[in-house]
């Protein structure tokens, strides 16, 4: 039954990546045909300003995706600087395209009025899939992202609360949050993402776990190809609860990057997650019942991402969970395209490479694998996190006022490393 006055608002765009280019459209639909809408305070996204972007990014970085767009209405004077686009990550998988002015800005301005919404007390919980742009730093673009809607979106919870908490599920580490935060003892970032070499974007390591006064406020999570449903649930279990153990009884806010692409058969992942999987994770932080931002991010089958994104909005106005039978409602915008899961709502695709997506690429992780994040391997990386918050109760953080945290402190990440490796960068990685 629905918690009476719970408040969930949903903001929305048709904004995604070239390669998702019906995602958005496809998780409003079936928002929209599960007949979620008139329970949802429902929001067109709004453009974010230039002035907006830049309390995360640097004017340059912010300048100059304008003036891309410029270019692109022919109403430009001359040629975009090559070396800029290069020193500012514009190359590779976030080159610029026709519109990303307007990309960035519809993105961030979505995920910042959520941020409003929940600052100014009116909703509870505030959802944009189309956020969740994890891997842009203050000066490049990087795996799609042009703008850090995650950043951008935190700040303005900073300056309404004490502490806000960021839990990252996307498959790929959260590293544009952490760039922003790992120095600030106000932000603690989470980030559960698969790491080996040679996956993107190679950082996230369990030893990073914050600089200075933020030290310790840097959770990294690093875990192995094959992760099960189960094991997932587990780490995330213990993680969620270091986290609200951080929190306290400080005023708070949490943001969730709720990438899909850990969703088993993704043709940039390597785990077995299942659309629940991500709906259970939304469902233990909201049982916590502080205000909550859940963004999207990854997830490379379009079908996986609307049935988990469906599901997640389902957890959040809190409605009896669909059984296993649950179907897709047969006048879905894009019912035909369920096919590919006999129709179900809690079913993975099958044959991702059926969708139309490069599955049969090299460098192709949509193969099934075995569970390789056995019991001693995530105990090590539990209680290696167990023994730093409990360092970090012994001595909690002091407070700050939000126009002190993190600008001053972003640290940049240095050359060669992660994104600017473009051994890296010219592989399929993205959100
Ligand atoms: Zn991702």
């Amino acid at each position: 039954m629905a918690e009476p006055g719970r408040r969930v608002a949903l903001i929305h765009s048709e904004e995604d990546t070239p390669e998702t280019p019906e995602r958005a459209r496809m998780v409003t639909a079936l928002i929209t045909s599960l007949g979620l809408m008139p329970r949802l305070a429902c929001e067109a996204a709004p453009r974010a300003s230039a002035a907006e972007l830049t309390r995360y990014h640097s004017r340059e970085y912010v300048a100059l995706l304008e003036e891309l767009d410029r270019d692109d209405d022919d109403s430009a004077s001359g040629e975009v600087d090559e070396r800029a686009l290069e020193r500012h990550g514009l190359e590779f998988d976030a080159a610029a395209f026709p519109g990303v002015w307007a990309h960035a800005t519809t993105i961030v301005g979505g995920s910042l009025r959520a941020a409003e919404l929940l600052a100014k007390g009116e909703s509870d919980v505030a959802i944009h899939w189309q956020g969740g742009r994890h891997h842009a730093t203050a000066e490049r673009a990087a795996g799609f992202c042009f703008a850090n809607d995650v950043v951008l979106a935190a700040l303005r919870l900073l300056a309404t609360f004490r502490v806000v908490v960021i839990i990252d599920i996307d498959i790929h580490h959260g590293d544009g949050a952490e760039d922003a935060f790992r120095h600030s003892p106000n932000v603690l970032t989470a980030s559960l993402h698969l790491r080996e070499p040679g996956f993107f974007p190679g950082s996230g390591a369990l030893s990073e776990c914050g600089h200075g006064r933020g030290k310790h406020s840097t959770v990294n999570v690093p875990l192995r190809r094959g992760l099960s449903p189960a094991t997932f649930a587990r780490a995330f279990a213990h993680v969620a609860g270091m986290c609200r153990g951080w929190i306290g009884d400080r005023s708070s806010a949490v943001v969730m990057v709720c990438g899909a692409d850990g969703i088993r058969g993704d043709p940039r992942g390597g785990w077995r997650l299942e659309p629940a999987s991500l709906a259970d994770a939304v469902g233990v932080v909201l049982d916590w019942r502080l205000p909550t931002l859940l963004l999207g991010g990854g997830g490379y089958v379009q079908t996986n991402a609307a049935r988990a994104w469906a599901l997640c909005t389902m957890r959040a106005l809190q409605l009896p969970p669909a059984d296993g039978a649950a179907q897709i409602p047969p006048d879905d915008e894009f019912y035909e395209r369920y096919r590919d899961g006999s129709f179900l709502l809690h079913a993975v695709a099958e044959r991702a490479g059926a969708l139309g997506l490069a599955c049969a690429r090299a460098d192709d992780n949509s193969g099934s694998h075995a569970e390789q994040n056995d019991d001693a391997y995530l105990e090590g990386v539990l209680s290696t996190l167990r023994a730093r918050f409990a360092s970090l109760s012994a001595s909690p953080p002091p407070a700050a006022c939000a126009s002190r945290v993190t600008l001053a402190g972003v640290k940049r990440r240095p050359e060669g490393e992660g994104h600017s490796d473009k051994a890296h960068v010219v592989r399929p990685t993205l959100t």
